[in-house]
């Protein structure tokens, strides 16, 4: 499928949006007074600290809701005070909060129910108005609400489209994309859609996997097992990875996406020459800015005295993930919630732990003084940073009573 060609054709239709509709003071006053926070403003406007009693919070100097994601939220929000009487869908979560989600249920926007792994989109009627993600859509789905006839709002982050163009230009020239990224994340999904031949690696561990097939060859059974869900239709490791271009999922660990791509280019010169790298090696830099700025000021505030750290955003956010690795990695305690309510008590949290489990620590709330780190993920709104600020306050103060 000609998928730049049928962009070009979907974003000439009336029928489809990319753009706000005009409303965006009324919006804005609106996300402000549901997702801002005064109490995080008083925290940035004192350099990123605060104390309080026996509790000083520093917070990362880059942090929460990214460019991509008001904007997207913006969007959906004016489609409905754009539409106030249509039936409104949205394909996936908008972002990976669990509140901003429930703010668009309240507002009659239905998300698509999903039946052992597939959407059902028979729900949709002629006319209908589908909302697309912060992380797109896959050309596929694209395709099936323009035949339907459906007003499309796509709200897909410009640094998300970055990334597909990238892959398209891989296809192009007939070179296969390795894509940094989760091969079940929505947005690899989208962005493997508008790739010709593709291979998706998790992390670093993998991508070695593969450049070592590609200098030493290997048991391709035990390749394509191991790839079975994160590679294109026919993909034969022995002919499809001579040409290789590197892409990724915009919330991956930048220094990852990097270390990737430093090690394919050494490949390829190894097993071409470097003269001949132009043919067998493409990289465009698509780690977007706000990811590479929060892991950035992730890294500056580990470098503090800590005691403890919280990270907060949604289980499924992946740039969150992120974010704890890093302080996993610094050893330092750290606990990745995505609410308020994860957190029990004094003596007891809930949280994520990198593997995915749900665990609840005991004793986690050190006496005496403590100095907390705080981030948060790029879905996540202020407002949740200060419901978790606000409860490590009030649990200080009733320990000391
Ligand atoms: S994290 Fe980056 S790519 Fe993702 S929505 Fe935000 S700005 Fe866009």
């Amino acid at each position: 499928m000609d998928t730049k060609a049928f962009k070009r054709s979907l974003q000439q239709s009336e029928n489809y949006h990319r753009k706000g509709f005009g409303h965006q003071d009324e919006v804005a006053d609106q996300m402000q007074s549901e997702y801002q926070s005064l109490l995080i403003q008083e925290i940035r406007d004192s350099n990123y600290s605060i104390t309080r009693g026996d509790v000083t919070i520093h917070l990362a100097k880059a942090f929460g809701f990214c460019w991509g994601v008001e904007r997207a939220v913006a969007m959906a929000y004016e489609t409905r005070t754009h539409f106030p009487s249509e039936k409104i869908w949205i394909t996936n979560e908008i972002i990976h909060n669990p509140s901003v989600n429930q703010r668009l249920r309240d507002m009659r926007v239905e998300f698509i129910s999903v039946d052992s792994g597939k959407k059902d989109f028979s729900v949709i009627g002629d006319g209908d108005v589908v909302i697309l993600p912060a992380f797109g859509a896959s050309v596929q789905e694209m395709q099936l609400l323009n035949d339907k006839g459906c007003t499309i709002v796509d709200t897909t982050c410009p640094w998300v489209s970055k990334v597909w163009n990238t892959v398209e230009k891989h296809k192009k020239r007939e070179y296969t994309s390795i894509i940094h990224g989760k091969y079940n994340h929505e947005e690899t999904v989208a962005t493997s859609s508008f790739a010709g031949k593709y291979l998706i690696v998790l992390n670093i561990g993998q991508a070695e996997y593969v450049a070592n097939y590609v200098l030493n060859g290997g048991d391709k059974n035990e390749f394509l097992a191991k790839f079975a869900k994160a590679c294109s239709k026919g993909f034969d490791p022995d002919a499809d990875l001579v040409s290789v271009g590197i892409a990724n999922q915009t919330t991956m660990l930048k220094s990852e996406t990097e270390d990737i791509g430093k090690l394919f280019e050494k490949t390829m010169m190894k097993k071409y020459s470097p003269d001949k790298l132009n043919d067998h090696f493409q990289s465009f830099n698509t780690i977007c800015d706000a990811t590479q700025e929060r892991q950035d000021a992730m890294f500056d505030l580990v470098e503090e005295k800590l005691d403890l750290m919280l990270v907060i955003g949604g289980f499924n956010s992946s740039n969150t993930t992120h974010l704890q690795e890093i302080a996993e990695e610094e050893k330092i305690p750290s606990y990745h919630i995505d609410s308020v309510a994860r957190i029990l008590s004094a003596n007891r949290i809930e949280h994520r732990e990198l593997s995915g489990d749900l665990k609840i620590t005991e004793n986690w709330l050190p006496d005496g003084k403590i100095v907390v780190g705080v981030t948060s993920g790029a879905s996540t709104p202020d407002i949740v940073v200060e419901d978790v600020i606000e409860k490590i306050f009030e649990l200080k103060v009733l320990a000391r009573v």
